[in-house]
């Protein structure tokens, strides 16, 4: 496992890269326990073992997130997709209009859930320029039940570097923090629901981490099933029923790590050094070709192209054969993608960036 570790680097965007650490405790609980000789993945959910983990995750997502009282933590089953239904069906009558923001993908199956439980208002969407920018400047009707953004999109590698215009719309806030969560330094009390899937930046996949302001919550008039009601989740501490275990564990581990490091604002420092290093190299290098709006550019995912597109498969094969893996672009963009999340060394994007100048020398 270490000479694995120490010749793979891994740039995937989800599953993706967890620290080091992580994986060694993680391994470790699986065989035993906290010396209880029990392995994580027998022990019940309503044992003190496990309600020890539980609540050290939600003190540490409220600490981390430096979270008001009114704001709760939550961890949920169904990964983020779950979240787009969830959202509207807690939040949204059948003739209340909701707003939504559509730069990625994602927002795009945000909207398509959110018309299941009422009227939708898209207020800014960059689908003209395939997302490859973020609309400034729209304008949101104050009578909006709810704002949703996506902070960090994903697949196209935009990111909202300023989130303070939204403050001024004056209306609930709800963000799809997935692919960013937890690193850097917001805010968070503004927003009444943030959900994100833990596989990006938080843990590992099959948990949803949610925040929600609980005075947000019992305004609407549908019946909500159980399992889909935050308020039911949040009086039962997120044990309505046999809740992820493992998946949790892996997310404490990794806020425990986060906390270790400095917090968030530790971790934003170096995730604007490896997002400098990462851009400036690209900049500097023609052969190369950034898809998007410099001023919206994604210090998570950097998404680049050849200029000659005949070029790219050179370079694939380069980046494989010294075990860069995960760089390949998403399917709706093609080219590549380098996933800089908190757990990714610096070192590995230092190689990275040494490979995109060696093929640029040979090539220019
Ligand atoms: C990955 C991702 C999702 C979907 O997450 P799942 O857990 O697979 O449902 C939603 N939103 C964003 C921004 C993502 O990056």
């Amino acid at each position: 496992m270490k000479s694995l570790a120490a010749t793979i680097h891994n740039f995937n965007a989800g599953p993706s890269i967890l620290p080091q650490e992580v994986f060694e405790e993680a391994s470790r609980a699986i065989l035993d326990f906290n010396e209880s000789g029990l392995s994580i993945l027998e022990i019940g959910h309503r044992t003190p073992l496990f309600e020890a983990v539980m609540k050290e995750a939600i003190s540490l997502t409220k600490e981390l997130m430096n979270l008001d009282s009114d704001h709760e933590v939550l961890f949920l089953h169904g990964g983020a997709s779950t979240q787009f239904m969830q959202v509207p069906m807690n939040l949204l009558n059948d003739n209340e209009v909701a707003a939504y923001t559509e730069t990625d993908v994602w927002g795009t199956k945000g909207i398509k859930e959110a018309k299941l439980f009422g009227h939708v208002e898209v207020v800014a969407s960059s689908r003209d320029k395939n997302f490859t920018y973020l609309p400034k400047g729209f304008h949101v009707p104050a009578t909006v039940k709810y704002l949703h953004l996506t902070t960090n999109n994903t697949i196209y590698g935009t990111q909202w570097q300023d989130l303070t215009p939204f403050y001024k719309y004056n209306v609930p806030l709800v963000a799809d923090m997935s692919s960013d969560f937890l690193s850097r330094v917001i805010d968070f009390n503004k927003y009444d629901l943030i959900f994100a899937g833990a596989q990006k930046n938080a843990g590992a996949a099959g948990v949803n981490v949610v925040v929600v302001n609980k005075n947000i919550l019992g305004k609407v008039d549908r019946k909500i099933p159980t399992m889909m009601d935050y308020r039911q989740h949040i009086e039962n501490g997120s044990m309505l029923n046999t809740p992820p275990v493992f998946a949790i564990y892996v997310c404490m581990l990794t806020l425990r790590w986060l906390k270790n490091k400095g917090g968030v604002p530790a971790i934003e420092k170096l995730n604007n050094a490896k997002a400098k290093l990462f851009y400036d190299t690209l900049d500097s290098l023609p052969v190369f070709k950034g898809t998007v709006v410099k001023e919206d550019r994604s210090k998570m995912n950097g998404v680049f192209v050849m200029q000659d597109p005949a070029l790219e498969k050179e370079f694939m094969e380069i980046c494989k054969k010294e075990g860069m893996y995960g760089v390949k672009g998403h399917r709706s963009v093609g080219g590549f993608r380098v996933s800089m999340y908190n757990a990714l060394p610096i070192e590995s994007l230092e190689l990275l960036t040494d490979l995109m100048k060696d093929f640029a020398n040979k090539k220019g």
